[in-house]
C-alpha cells in the first residue's frame, strides 16, 4: 500500500485550468484503457459533490466514467426517530438549539421547524460552543440536538470534556464514516469499483483507517481533497489502481492528512463517545456506525436525562410524497436525483420531501442549485 501522493498538489495553485484540462486528459486516457463501460467510482462526501457541481466537472468526466455520489452529508443520513425525538423533546416543552439544516429535516410527522412554528423553543446555532454559552444565559436546560460526522463529534467530546453547565445536555445523532463505506461495499447491488473519502473526515481518523477496508473488500481508496484540482487528481489515482488491478490505499490529500491523523482530537472523540449501531435514513443499519455518549457521560447525555416518548408519533401515517422520496438509493450511489419522480416539482429546496433537498451538502439540494443536472454545465476551474 502506497501512503502519499504529493503528485504536485502541495506547490501548485488550485484553480488552474491547464492543469484541470490535463488531468480530464488523463481520466479519458484512463477509462479507455480500463476499456469497459461504466466504470463507476463512488464519493462519500457531500461537499466533493459540490465542488463538482459548482465547477461542472461533470462535463469533462468521460462518459464511460461514472462519478456516483455516497451517503455524505450529515443531514441527510440523520434517521427519522432521530429527528422525531429531537420534535418530541421540543414539544415536551424543553429548550432545543440545533445547526440550521437540521430545522427542516423532516420527522415522521414534524420538523424542529414545525415544531417552532407551534411555539417549541427552537434555536439555531452555528457551533456547538454558541449553544453552551447560550445555556450558560439560560435558567432552563437547553439540549444541543448533535449531528455530523465524526469532524464535528469530534468538537462536541471537546465541549463535553471542558465542563459545561449543567443544564446543557447533547442529542447525539453523530455519525462514524468508515463503518458505511462496509455497507455501501456490501450492498449486493453496489456497482462502485473505488472510493473517493472524504479529505475533512480523514483529517481526523488518517487515511490509515482504510487499510483493513481496501484489505477486506478489495476496493481501492483515495483520499481527496475538496478544490476541483484535488477532486480531478483523485479520480485519475484512482482509475489508475482500477487499471493496475493492485487495490490499495493512496492519500491525495497530503497537505491536511496523515497516516495517523489528528490523535489529539481522535483521544477526545473516543473518550466521549461509543460506536453503536443503528440506521442511517434511507441506507440500511450500519454496526458501529452511529456516536453515542458513553456512560460516563451520562449527566450530558439528553437521552438518559430526559424521558423522550415516541410512541404517539406512530399514530401518524408518512405523507404519500414520502414514501414516494428515493433518498436512500441515491445515498447508496444506485439512483440519481434526475430518477425521483418528485425532483424539481413537488420536491423543492424551498418545500422538501426528503432529506437529501434539505442541506447544503445534500444531493438533490445541489442538483437543484445548479440546474437540475450539473453535467450540463461548462468547465470553469
Ligand atoms: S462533514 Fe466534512 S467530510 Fe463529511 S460530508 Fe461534510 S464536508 Fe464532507
Ligand atoms: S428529490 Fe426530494 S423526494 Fe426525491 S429523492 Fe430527492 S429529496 Fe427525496
Amino acid at each position: 500500500m502506497r501512503g502519499s501522493a504529493d503528485d504536485g498538489l502541495n506547490e501548485v495553485k488550485f484553480r488552474d485550468p491547464a492543469r484541470a484540462r490535463a488531468l480530464a486528459g488523463a481520466l479519458t486516457r484512463l477509462t479507455r484503457a480500463i476499456d469497459r463501460r461504466p466504470i463507476s467510482v463512488m464519493h462519500v462526501c457531500g461537499s466533493h459533490e459540490q465542488a463538482i457541481a459548482k465547477f461542472g466537472l461533470r462535463a469533462s468526466f468521460p462518459r464511460a466514467l461514472d462519478v456516483i455520489m455516497g451517503p455524505g452529508c450529515p443531514v441527510c443520513i440523520t434517521d427519522v426517530p432521530e429527528v422525531d425525538e429531537a420534535v418530541v423533546l421540543a414539544r415536551q416543552g424543553v429548550r432545543v438549539a440545533t445547526y440550521g439544516d437540521m430545522l427542516r429535516v423532516p420527522g415522521t410527522v414534524a420538523s424542529l421547524a414545525d415544531a417552532r412554528a407551534e411555539g417549541a423553543k427552537v434555536d439555531v446555532v452555528y457551533s456547538v460552543s454558541q449553544a453552551v454559552e447560550l445555556a450558560r444565559g439560560l435558567d432552563e436546560e437547553l439540549v444541543f440536538f448533535a449531528s455530523g460526522f465524526e469532524t464535528t463529534a469530534v468538537a462536541t467530546a471537546a465541549v463535553i470534556l471542558a465542563d459545561p453547565p449543567t443544564n446543557f445536555s447533547v442529542l447525539s445523532a453523530h455519525k462514524y464514516i468508515p463503518p458505511v463505506m462496509e455497507i455501501v461495499a456490501e450492498m449486493p447491488s453496489s456497482r462502485v469499483e473505488g472510493f473517493l473519502a472524504a479529505g475533512h473526515a480523514a483529517t481526523i481518523t488518517g487515511w490509515g483507517v482504510f487499510e483493513p477496508f481496501v484489505a477486506r473488500h478489495g476496493v481501492p481508496v483515495v483520499v481527496a481533497g475538496f478544490e476541483p484540482l484535488d477532486i480531478l487528481a483523485g479520480l485519475v489515482q484512482l482509475l489508475e489502481i482500477i487499471l493496475e488491478g493492485t487495490p490499495r490505499v493512496v492519500n491525495a490529500y497530503p497537505r491536511c492528512v496523515t497516516r495517523e491523523g489528528n490523535l489529539a482530537a481522535q483521544q477526545k472523540l473516543w473518550k466521549v463517545f461509543r460506536p453503536v449501531g443503528g440506521r442511517w435514513r434511507g441506507i440500511a443499519h450500519v454496526p458501529n456506525g452511529n456516536l453515542r455518549l458513553k456512560d460516563e457521560w451520562a449527566a450530558y447525555d439528553a437521552r438518559k436525562r430526559f424521558a423522550i416518548d415516541l410512541s404517539g408519533l406512530w399514530d401518524y401515517a408518512p405523507s404519500a410524497l414520502t414514501s414516494q422520496c428515493i433518498c436512500g438509493d441515491i445515498m447508496a450511489g444506485i439512483s440519481s436525483p434526475s430518477d425521483c419522480e418528485l425532483f424539481g416539482r413537488d420536491c423543492v429546496p424551498e418545500s422538501p420531501v426528503g432529506a437529501c433537498m434539505v442541506s447544503s451538502e445534500g444531493t438533490c439540494k445541489i442538483w437543484h442549485q445548479y440546474g437540475g443536472h450539473p453535467d450540463l454545465t461548462t468547465v470553469s476551474v
